[in-house]
């Protein structure tokens, strides 16, 4: 096992996996920049490396600086979280031409799903139900137009590289296929420097339903069922459950078995996430992330395991711990995804924290890097904690929610606390019937 590793991380994720690490034996370092010396993950781990200035393009963004703060303290495995550089495949050829361990997956299979187009093409051939759409990238508005008109309106124009739903522009009928064709471009150009785009059917009433897997590296991989993370703002997740509300056992196992026979046959090693949007029982293929994700543990919760632990077991070349038939559903958990945003805008809402009280109590898990008198930098992304609960039964794991929802405390800053305590009031929540437009729809109304 490795005896120590470098978070490339900050926040609640960077905390996340000090707290595998500790209990495994391993030795942390975490890096941080200029704004966050007083961070609580600085303050966690064993050791702690400054790497540079604010922005994230020169500290947590800063392939050199963190390849340098690895070779200074002798850590030989890097967990890069979510975001930053975790989904870099160049990162990650560096981390091995320096003979460090990346825990994660390869570059080829980083590269490959980066890109959402040779994502598409991968998953296809490997039988997994993918969104109907343009063969690859479009080159032009007039094979846009041709496209559209084949496969009929509406159609939503994406970019290959895009992400954190960026680029991404929905053509209502053929009259918007010129304004969407071309923001997409820009909107992409701008944001990942590639203005590559695909076209897809528009789905009119879909869940957002994704496949939690894990692989060894060495063909074998299991799956560990699905995330509903419907309740959606401009395509940003804000509360995710597990299991789905509407996927039945069977289609449970079969989307698992599709998915996890597709990571085997890539041999790809470690944590991944297969989404899908869903519509009547339907799936539909429309990414893959390679790594850890923000809602990773409601997973957790209804499993029983340490994903965290479990990436660098494998990145150490340890066998995974668990085999399919090992995998049972416990109850039901719930998300929410607290951000430092002061609604109705969700405008970020940096600043110091004047009192922070975290929910307690049988099923209550708050993943938070917050503490008493900490100042949230204006550099970063605004969430803040993570609030999951754990119930027998989604009525348990909601009563436990609106529980949890009235304890909590966070004073100083705007948050997105009061959305969540108004949501579990909502009918259709209780009920579980949403769709990925509810959300949207809710907040035009209500706030
Ligand atoms: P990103 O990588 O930017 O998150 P995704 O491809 O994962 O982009 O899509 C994010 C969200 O956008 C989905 O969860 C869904 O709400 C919406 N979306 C994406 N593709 C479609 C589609 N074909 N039809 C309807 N909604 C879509």
């Amino acid at each position: 096992m490795f005896k120590k590793i470098l978070i490339a991380n900050r926040g609640e994720i960077a905390l996340r996996v000090v707290r595998a690490a500790r209990e495994m034996g391993v030795a942390t370092v975490a890096v941080h920049s200029t704004a966050d010396a007083d961070a609580m993950h600085v303050r966690m781990a064993d050791e702690s490396i400054c790497i540079g200035p604010a922005p994230g393009s020169q500290s947590y963004l800063s392939i050199p600086a963190i390849i340098s703060a690895c070779e200074i303290s002798g850590a030989e495995a890097i967990h890069p979280g979510y975001g930053f550089l975790s989904e870099n495949a160049q990162f990650v050829q560096i981390v091995q031409d320096h003979d460090l361990t990346f825990i994660g997956p390869t570059a080829d299979h980083i590269r490959v799903m980066g890109d959402k187009i040779t994502a598409k093409e991968t998953m296809k051939n490997l039988g997994v139900p993918v969104v109907p759409g343009s063969e690859g990238g479009v080159p032009d508005l007039e094979a846009a137009q041709a496209l559209g008109d084949e496969m009929g309106y509406p159609v939503i124009v994406k970019a290959t590289a895009g992400g954190g739903g960026r680029g991404m522009k929905l053509a209502r009928t053929a009259a918007d296929m010129a304004n969407a064709f071309r923001t997409a471009r820009s909107e992409a150009k701008a944001a990942f420097g590639n203005d590559e785009v695909y076209i897809e059917k528009y789905l009119g009433r879909p869940r957002h339903i994704e496949v939690q897997v894990f692989g060894d590296g060495k063909g074998n991989a299991v799956h560990l069922g699905e995330r509903d993370c419907s309740l959606q703002r401009r395509h940003q997740k804000v509360f995710e459950e597990a299991p789905g509300p509407a996927i039945t056992p069977e289609q449970r196992a079969e989307i698992g078995r599709t998915c996890a026979e597709a990571v085997a046959a890539i041999n790809y090693a470690g944590a991944g996430t297969i989404e899908f949007l869903c519509e009547d029982g339907n799936f539909y293929f429309i990414e893959m992330n390679t790594r850890l994700q923000v809602e990773h543990p409601v997973t957790e919760a209804i499993f029983g395991v340490d994903l965290v632990r479990e990436q660098i077991r494998v990145a150490a070349g340890y066998p995974m711990s668990f085999a399919q038939d090992d995998l049972t559903i416990n109850g039901h958990a719930i998300e929410v995804r607290i951000n430092a945003e002061k609604l109705p805008n969700f405008s970020p809402s940096p600043g110091r924290i004047t009192q922070y009280h975290a929910p307690g109590g049988l099923g209550v898990r708050m993943d938070s890097a917050l503490y008493d008198g900490y100042s949230i930098p204006p550099y970063y992304d605004s969430l803040i904690g993570k609030l999951i609960v754990h119930g027998r039964d989604r009525r348990e794991a909601l009563a436990r929610l609106h529980r949890c929802l009235g304890e909590i405390i966070v004073d100083g800053v705007d948050t997105t606390i009061p959305l969540f305590r108004a949501l579990v009031e909502e009918q259709d929540i209780q009920t579980g019937d949403y769709t990925i437009h509810w959300l949207e729809k809710w907040l035009e109304e209500n706030l």
